[in-house]
């Protein structure tokens, strides 16, 4: 089986994994961090958004 447990339940609060060497990913890390510092949640979620969606990664 290919089936791997630790991705079937992830905590709602896992951020996605910035790609290495990727400074875009590297800076919407850091803001998602200090918007998770400041309470600002809405902005978390847009990082977070943008992270797994970013564009130019081909996945
Ligand atoms: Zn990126």
């Amino acid at each position: 089986m290919t089936e791997a447990p630790s991705f079937r339940h992830q905590p709602p609060a896992a951020p996605p994994a910035p790609v290495p060497g990727c400074v875009a990913c590297a800076d919407l890390a850091r803001l998602r961090t200090e918007a998770s510092r400041t309470g600002d949640f809405s902005r978390v979620t847009d990082c977070d958004v943008l992270l797994r969606r970013h564009p130019g990664h081909g996945a």
